[in-house]
C-alpha cells in the first residue's frame, strides 16, 4: 500500500470552471420576496464542476481542483460568474421592425395614438400572417444569438402578432423549432388575447369565442402559458378574466400583461386568478399591490419600457419589495415598446429607476424570473443539483452589475454545462 491509496479518488467531470473572481448566485428553489430578494450568496475564488449538464460541485477552487478533473477545463479570468440570465417576458417572434414609429414618439404622439392610426401591435401582424414559419424562424434564430451574447440562457417567448388560430399556432411552431434549434432555451406563451384582430372590430367578443373555444384547446399542447393584454381599449376585466378562466380549464398556465397605461385593477384580477405572472404594473393601485403580496403572485416589471415609450410612470418596485413580493425583471423585447435585449441594461435601469440594489437586480433577473416559469428547481441559480447555466463576465464584482451601463461584459456563457459562446 502507497499513501497514494489515501488521497480522495479524483472525480471525471465533464466541465471543470476555474479561475473565479467572484462567484454571485441567489439561492433555494423558490422565488425570494421582500428582503429576502437582496440575500446572495457570495464566494471569493470559487470554482464550478458539471456533468450530465448539472451542476455537480460549487465550491473553494482548491478543494474543487482536488476533487474533480474535467474533461474540459475553463478558466474564468478572474472575473465575476452569475446564474444563466433568464428574462421572463419577451415577443421575439415577428418580421420587421417598427423604427418609425419610436421616431413618431420622439416626435411627441402616444403610443395609444400610434396604434389607433394603425400602428402598434396591429403593423406587427402583417409581417407574422405573411410570412412562413421558415421565415419567422430565420428572423428569430439570430435574435436568440443576441441574447446568448448577453448571457440569457432562457426565456419566455410569446406570441401574439398572428392574432388568427393558424397564425398563433404557426408562432408556437416557430418558438419549438428554435428551441430545437438553438442553445437558448425558450418556454412559450400563446398571447393570442394580445389585441382584438382588425377583422373582429367592433365584435370583440367573437374572437374572445374563438380564442377560448379553438385557439387554446389546440395551443395547449405547444405552450406552456396563455397571456393576455389586459387594458380597457384591448380586453377589460371581465373579458380578461374569461380568457384566463378558460386557458386554464385547458391545462395552461397563465401570465397577464395588467395596468401597464392606466389603473384599471388587472392586479387585482391577477392576484385572484392566482396567475404565475402579473406583468408591467406601472399603474397599480396600492390595494393591487397588497393582493399580489397576499397571494404570492410574482411581478414581472420592464423598467425599459417607460423609458422607450417615452412615459413617465414607473412600476413602484420599491413599495412591491416593502410589501413583500418577488418581482422578476424582464426586457419586454419587442418591435413595438422596447427593442433591447440586455438584461445588463434592465439591471441598471431598475436601480436608477426603482432604487433595486444589485443583489435584488440579479435575483430579479434569475432565480425570481426561472419561478415565474415554475423553473425555479432547475434554474436561476448556481447550485448542485440545478441545470448548469453558468455566465462569466469580466466584471470585478456584482455591484458593477448595475453600476456599468452600456457594454456587455460577458466573457463565457455555458448552457446545459455546455459551453455556447
Ligand atoms: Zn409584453
Amino acid at each position: 500500500m502507497s499513501d497514494r491509496d489515501d488521497a480522495p479518488p479524483i472525480e471525471e467531470v465533464d466541465l471543470l470552471v476555474t479561475g473565479i473572481g467572484e462567484l454571485a448566485t441567489p439561492t433555494g428553489t423558490l422565488a425570494r420576496a421582500g428582503a429576502s430578494m437582496g440575500a446572495l450568496s457570495v464566494s471569493r475564488g470559487a470554482a464550478v464542476a458539471c456533468d450530465g449538464g448539472r451542476f455537480v460541485a460549487v465550491g473553494a477552487e482548491h478543494e474543487l481542483t482536488s476533487r474533480f478533473r474535467g474533461r474540459e477545463v475553463l478558466d474564468a479570468g478572474g472575473g465575476l460568474a452569475i446564474p444563466g440570465l433568464v428574462d421572463s417576458h419577451t415577443h421575439p417572434v415577428f418580421l420587421g421592425t417598427r423604427e418609425g414609429e419610436f421616431e413618431q414618439r420622439i416626435g411627441g404622439r402616444s403610443y395609444v395614438e400610434i396604434a389607433a392610426a394603425g400602428g402598434g401591435i396591429r403593423s406587427s401582424l402583417e409581417g407574422v400572417r405573411g410570412s412562413t414559419e421558415q421565415l419567422l424562424l430565420a428572423a428569430l434564430l439570430p435574435r436568440l444569438d443576441r441574447f446568448l451574447q448577453l448571457g440569457t440562457t432562457t426565456i419566455e417567448a410569446k406570441t401574439g402578432y398572428g392574432l388568427t388560430v393558424a397564425d398563433e399556432l404557426k408562432g408556437l411552431d416557430v418558438i419549438a423549432a428554435a428551441n430545437q434549434a438553438h442553445a437558448v432555451e425558450l418556454v412559450a406563451t400563446c398571447l393570442g388575447a394580445h389585441d382584438v384582430p382588425p377583422e373582429f372590430n367592433g365584435r370583440p367578443e367573437d374572437w374572445i369565442e374563438i380564442v377560448c373555444e379553438e385557439l387554446w384547446p389546440a395551443a395547449a399542447t405547444k405552450a406552456a402559458f396563455a397571456d393576455v393584454f389586459t387594458e380597457s381599449h384591448v380586453f377589460g376585466l371581465d373579458a380578461s378574466r374569461r380568457l384566463m378562466e378558460s386557458a386554464r380549464e385547458h391545462g395552461l398556465g397563465i401570465r397577464m400583461h395588467v395596468d401597464q397605461l392606466t389603473s384599471l385593477g388587472g392586479a387585482e384580477l391577477a392576484a385572484e386568478l392566482g396567475a404565475s405572472s402579473a406583468d408591467h404594473l406601472e399603474h397599480v393601485s396600492e390595494h393591487g399591490i397588497a393582493a399580489l403580496a397576499d397571494r404570492g403572485v410574482q411581478p414581472v416589471l420592464c423598467p425599459l419600457v417607460p423609458l422607450f415609450l417615452g412615459e413617465a410612470q414607473e412600476a413602484p418596485a420599491r413599495r412591491m419589495i416593502d410589501a413583500g413580493c418577488a418581482p422578476a425583471l424582464s426586457t419586454d423585447f419587442n418591435p413595438g415598446s422596447c427593442y433591447c435585449m440586455s438584461l445588463f441594461e434592465v439591471m441598471s435601469w431598475a436601480a436608477l429607476r426603482y432604487r433595486m440594489s444589485a443583489a435584488e437586480a440579479l435575483t430579479g433577473t434569475t432565480l425570481n424570473a426561472a419561478c415565474t416559469l415554475g423553473l425555479g428547481h432547475e434554474l436561476g441559480s448556481v447550485e448542485v443539483g440545478k441545470r448548469a447555466d453558468l455566465v462569466l463576465t469580466d466584471l470585478p464584482n456584482y455591484s458593477h452589475l448595475t453600476y456599468e451601463l452600456g457594454r456587455n461584459p460577458v466573457q463565457k456563457v455555458i448552457k446545459g454545462g455546455a459551453v455556447v459562446r
